[in-house]
Parts: C-alpha cells; sequence; structure tokens
C-alpha cells in the first residue's frame, strides 16, 4: 500500500442525496454538525452554519422543536451553504412543518415517536417531496418496550431491532430513502451495535458516539468509535456529539476523515517529533507557531517541524515540505531533499514561503529552484558534528543506566 494512497474501501450500501450531498454507494463519507442556536434565531443560526461549513461541515442539523423554530428553518434554509435537516423529537407534526420549510432531510428518534401512523404519515410525506430520513436510534432514549423485552438494558440487538422495525414502517409507505444511526455513549456497545446493523442491512450509516462530552476526552472517546467503524468499511457520514463549539466538531469530522484517507485534504497536515533528548530546538513550540501561521491558507500538504537534522529529515522523508533544526539553523527539506538552510528565528517564515511555493508550482519545480546537493552538504555537516557531540545515545540512556546500577548494587 503507497502511503499517499492508503484508505479503507467502503462497505457497499445504497445512496441517498441530502440536498445536494451524496451519502452512500462510495460517495465521500461527510461531516455533519448541529446547531446550538435557537433555530428561531434565523440570522444567529446562520452565522453559526457559515463557521461550521467553512470548518469542513457537509451538511448541518438545526432542531425543529416548535413551532417558531419551524418558521425559522423556512428562512435559514434558501441561505445556508450546506443542506439542512431538521431534528425531530416527540412531536411528528414538527417533522411535517419542517417539511414545509424546505429542508433536505428529518432525523427521526424511534424512541420518542412511537406512533406506527405517525411516522408512516412523515414518511409518506417525505416519500412524495424526496426527502431522506435518518432513522437515529439513540441508546439513552430506547423504545421502553424493548428496553423490557431485552432484559431492562440497552443492547446492541435492542437497537438494531429499533432501526429496523422503524425501517419497516417506511416500508410499508414504500420509502426508502433512508440512513440510519444506533449511537450510544458507550464506545464498545455502539461499535457493536453498528457491527450488526451492517450485517442486516444494506442502507447507508451515520456514524457517532453520543455524549462523547468536553474536550480532549470527548474527542477521544469518539474517534474511539467512530474510527474503528470507518476502518472496517462501516460508515457513510459522520458526527462528532462534542460539548464544545460545534465547530470543533465539524474541525474533529474532517481531520478524522483526512487522517484516515477518506476525504482529500483541504488544508495543511502539520506533523511534528515528539521532541527528545537530541532536539535542537523547542518542537512544541516551532510546530504550534508554524500550525498558525500556516492553517487557513488551503495549502493541501503535509509539513514536518522536527527536532534535529540527525533523524528529522529522513524520518519525515514522505512530508511534503519539512524543517528540522540543528546548531541553531534550520534545515529545509522537500520530500526528504534538502533544500535550504536558514536562521532558526526564520524557520516558520520560511515554511510558508516554501509552502506556498509548492502548492502553486509542485514539488518538481521547489527542488529545481535550488542547488540540492549544496543544501544537503550542509545538513551533513551539521548531522555530522551533532551525532559526534551526542553520539549514537543522545538521551544518555546507557549513562543513567549506569548511574541506576550503582545506586541499586550500594
Ligand atoms: S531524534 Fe530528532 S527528530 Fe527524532 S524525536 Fe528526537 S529530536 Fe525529534
Amino acid at each position: 500500500m503507497d502511503a499517499s494512497t492508503a484508505s479503507f474501501p467502503r462497505r457497499p450500501t445504497r445512496r441517498i442525496e441530502v440536498g445536494s450531498v451524496p451519502v452512500g454507494d462510495g460517495a465521500p463519507v461527510t461531516v455533519q454538525s448541529m446547531t446550538t442556536t435557537k433555530t428561531s434565531d434565523v440570522e444567529g443560526t446562520l452565522a453559526q452554519i457559515y463557521a461550521l461549513a467553512a470548518a469542513g461541515c457537509d451538511i448541518v442539523r438545526c432542531t425543529c422543536n416548535e413551532a417558531e423554530a419551524a418558521e425559522g428553518l423556512a428562512h435559514i434554509v434558501p441561505r445556508s451553504p450546506v443542506p439542512v435537516i431538521a431534528d425531530i423529537h416527540h412531536n411528528h407534526k414538527m417533522a411535517l412543518a419542517a417539511l414545509d420549510a424546505g429542508v433536505q432531510g428529518l432525523r427521526l428518534n424511534p424512541g420518542n415517536i412511537r406512533r406506527p401512523e405517525h411516522i408512516k404519515t412523515v414518511a409518506s410525506e417525505a416519500r412524495d417531496r424526496q426527502v431522506p430520513i435518518r432513522i437515529g436510534v439513540n441508546g439513552g432514549s430506547l423504545d421502553p418496550s424493548l428496553y423490557e423485552k431485552y432484559g431492562n438494558t440497552v443492547t446492541p440487538e435492542a437497537m438494531v431491532e429499533s432501526a429496523l422495525m422503524e425501517l419497516d414502517y417506511f416500508a410499508q409507505v414504500d420509502f426508502d430513502l433512508v440512513k440510519i444511526s444506533v449511537k450510544a455513549s458507550n464506545v464498545p456497545l455502539m461499535v457493536e451495535a453498528y457491527r450488526q446493523l451492517a450485517d442486516a442491512t444494506d442502507v447507508p450509516l451515520h456514524l457517532g458516539v453520543t455524549e462523547a462530552g468536553p474536550l480532549p476526552e470527548g474527542y477521544i472517546k469518539a474517534t474511539a468509535g467512530i474510527a474503528t467503524l470507518l476502518a472496517e468499511g462501516i460508515g457513510d457520514t459522520i458526527r462528532y456529539s462534542l460539548t464544545a463549539d460545534p465547530v470543533e466538531e465539524a474541525r474533529a469530522g474532517r481531520v478524522l476523515l483526512e487522517s484516515l484517507g477518506l476525504r482529500e485534504r483541504t488544508d495543511i497536515d502539520l506533523i511534528a517529533c515528539p521532541s527528545c533528548g537530541r532536539a535542537e530546538v523547542d518542537v512544541i513550540k516551532v510546530a504550534e507557531d508554524a500550525r498558525a501561521a500556516l492553517a487557513g491558507r488551503d495549502l493541501p500538504l503535509q509539513v514536518a517541524v522536527m527536532g534535529c537534522v540527525v533523524n528529522g529529515p529522513g524520518e519525515a522523508r514522505d512530508a511534503d515540505l519539512g524543517i528540522a533544526a540543528g546548531r541553531g539553523r534550520g534545515h529545509l527539506f522537500v520530500k526528504g531533499q534538502n533544500v535550504a538552510v536558514v536562521a532558526e528565528s526564520e524557520m516558520v517564515e520560511q515554511l510558508v514561503e516554501w509552502a506556498e511555493y509548492i502548492s502553486e508550482h509542485g514539488t518538481e519545480a521547489a527542488l529545481a529552484r535550488v542547488d540540492t546537493a549544496k543544501a544537503a552538504r550542509e545538513a551533513e555537516k551539521d548531522r555530522a558534528s551533532l551525532l559526534g557531540e551526542q553520539g549514537e545515545d543522545a538521551n544518555a540512556s546507557a549513562q543513567k543506566v549506569e548511574i541506576i546500577q550503582r545506586h541499586l548494587s550500594g
């Protein structure tokens, strides 16, 4: 597998269209998030939707919990840069109102809209308008009859059964523009529910760990569940449910998909070494400065910040561009080849200049504009001098082990 093209194949599914955004059947995996404003606050909600779209959100969800929210949607949907899904709980009339407002999708929770005639009325309306619905099963609000049936506990089987029951109601009115989620805050439960669901149906799946919580734990919990499934080929659209600004949800979703090779990179991917005893620079600071300087410039490149010229260029040879510190200087390299030596104080500035050049003219042109042999000789000089000074054991481990042994035997 070539590192630049590595990815995870998707399981075959049906395809639906949420407005102009395809979901399933080989379409790029999409990022979703949800607004936290009152949907009746049209301008506030639109401002948040624009911020979400700029952060990589492909589809946005807004609550439709009251008449004023449905009226707000009528103004929001035509001005939104991404398709809008109305989130419906308890009152099926809100789903009908949201359809009247022109939303491109609905989310229904089978745990709290349970009357079959209500479900079928909504599905019939959605069918006539060709608007897809997500069956959004949630471990925390499972249908009480299923909860009881499975021993008063939430199980993957109960969640899947809830989704399939809803799917059956939809089928009875000939509606199949569906995607499904079976979210839980417990990661193993959620993973198993999605696996079982993927075996039971070819409907596209929306992944999420519900109530993942504040940062940074929320990132980790959500990633544990979502990434595990994506790597198995399961999942067609994702949402990070974080107790944070929803822009963080969109960013996290985007970064995850790009990291898994499921979406093309649109912005910088900054990699950096963890630093060690060989580091010739404050790697954390330089990496943070580089990220601040490079992010948001639409430079779809991998950029490496490495603490030393001894190992840096080699370890980050796949990066489009990188810098490694040595002897108070920064050694710039492109695809592992040294291209320039700059003052330490200019490292970040130079990274930006080279990143922009590569983005505009390509790697070959960047390599052709300098004497790479000369830069390599400079790098080798610093490398040899640092190796001579630090030796192979830059962290002085052997020396420390000797001291420990002396103490223990004394
Ligand atoms: S050896 Fe160099 S590049 Fe590797 S972690 Fe240490 S400082 Fe960073």
